[in-house]
């Protein structure tokens, strides 16, 4: 019944909650629930959730607020962020929260799972003997899912590691948006590409000046590939 892990839902709507439980663990999943922020702080500290859905309007405490903490703390468990607004969606991707993903609601459960689904198969991805990926001052070990920077590691959420390792594959491939977001995240562009380049933003701010990704304009990113 568990054995893909638990997901930790941080929903105060009762009926939204009950339905995402219904749906995940349909999927085979194991929830635990929450219904304010203090508590999903809590749970996502101790519960070792593989995936947390995290409303953004939360009593007692912002969700995006848990998440600043969590990756304050070096928790990068992966994060999906459900947002009721415009406005939310824009404050979501402006900061740099470290979120991996976000729905708008009304969302679809059935969507909802799919994400977790995507983000969790991603993050638990071992790629036993691949040896480390280099490109100037950057080394990135797949295994062990860590990415140095002349010698510092460098924190990466699911997604931004998933994007770094995928650009790298293929030095001096442009990828349009479209493309990364059905290679990377693994569903079509219904989302929008918006949310590509948030993520190439946050990354390239995580690297700085190492930074080997490339606008391509009116196509995509890439990375030179040599440096
Ligand atoms: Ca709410």
């Amino acid at each position: 019944m568990t054995e893909r892990g638990l997901v930790l839902v941080v929903e105060d709507e009762k009926p939204i909650s009950d339905l995402l439980r219904l749906y995940l663990q349909r999927e085979g999943f194991g929830v635990h629930a929450e219904f304010d922020g203090p508590g999903g702080l809590t749970a996502a500290r101790t519960k070792h959730p593989v995936a947390v859905i995290l409303d953004v309007g939360l009593p007692g405490m912002d969700g995006t607020e848990i998440c600043r903490m969590l990756r304050a703390e070096d928790n990068w468990v992966p994060v999906i962020f459900c947002t009721a607004r415009d406005d939310e969606v824009d404050r979501v991707l402006g900061l740099e929260l470290g979120a991996d993903d976000y729905v708008t609601k009304p969302f679809s459960p059935r969507e909802v799972v799919a994400r977790v689904k995507s983000l969790v198969r991603r993050s638990n991805l071992v790629q036993r003997g691949a040896g480390p990926m280099q490109l100037g001052p950057i080394v990135v070990d797949v295994t062990r899912r860590r990415v140095l920077v002349e010698d510092e590691e460098v924190q990466l959420t699911a997604t931004e590691f998933d994007l770094l390792t995928h650009l790298m594959s293929e030095p001096g491939r442009v990828f349009s948006r479209d493309q990364l977001l059905s290679e990377v995240w693994g569903y079509a562009s219904s989302v929008g590409t918006r949310t590509v380049d948030v993520h190439v933003a946050q990354l390239r701010g995580k690297l700085g000046d190492a930074s080997p990704i490339r606008t391509v304009r009116g196509v995509g990113y890439s990375v030179e590939s040599d440096s």
